[in-house]
């Protein structure tokens, strides 16, 4: 199963539930399409009608659910993710990248992050210093989030889809990232 998350760090909870609302509404209107134009030979169109019940159930069922993590087997094709919740590459899980070397954060746990606040981390390369947040965690095997949709066995839409890979990252939130991997 590929699993990929489009969530967001330091949103508050009240506009969580509006981001997490609106960005469920349109992946519930993507459908997968083929098509000879992209190498992939398909790619994701939005804009579709959406089904409203869906999304109030999915909506209320992480609503209910806020103070337990979205684990893998519980996902629907799209989940809302409110709460306390974490995104992870699962089997391809790798260290996160310095955004300036590309240097790996060796032994990074999350272990700090899931029990507080997003912490600072440096590189032994370069020595930039930041939040965790703003290093390259597109296959980290850990990032926590209040705000956040993940997506089971769509296609990859970083690849095959940029539009709406932009598009969902916008509507997520500020700090907006996006997390990938395989269960
Ligand atoms: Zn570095």
């Amino acid at each position: 199963m590929f699993v990929q998350y489009y969530f967001a760090l330091g949103e508050s909870d009240a506009s969580a539930v509006h981001r997490v609302r609106e960005t469920v509404r349109f992946f519930l209107g993507c459908r997968e399409v083929d098509t000879v134009e992209s190498e992939h030979g398909s790619t994701v169109v939005p804009g579709h009608p959406v089904d409203h019940r869906a999304l109030g159930e999915l909506m209320s069922e992480a609503l209910r659910n806020l103070d337990r993590a979205t684990e893998v087997p519980d996902r629907h094709l799209v989940t809302p993710m409110l709460g306390f919740d974490f995104a992870c590459a699962w089997n391809y899980a790798v260290d996160p990248w310095c955004p300036r070397c590309r240097t790996p954060l060796e032994g990074w746990d999350g272990e700090a992050w899931m029990h507080g606040a997003e912490p600072f981390e440096t590189c032994s390369a370069c020595e930039f210093t930041g939040l965790i947040g703003d290093w390259d965690l597109t296959n980290a095997a850990f990032a926590k989030t209040n705000c956040g949709v993940a997506l089971l066995d769509w296609p990859n839409l970083w690849e095959c889809a940029v539009e709406v890979h932009r598009h969902a990252l916008g509507l997520i939130g500020r700090r907006s990232r996006y997390l990938c991997g395989g269960v």
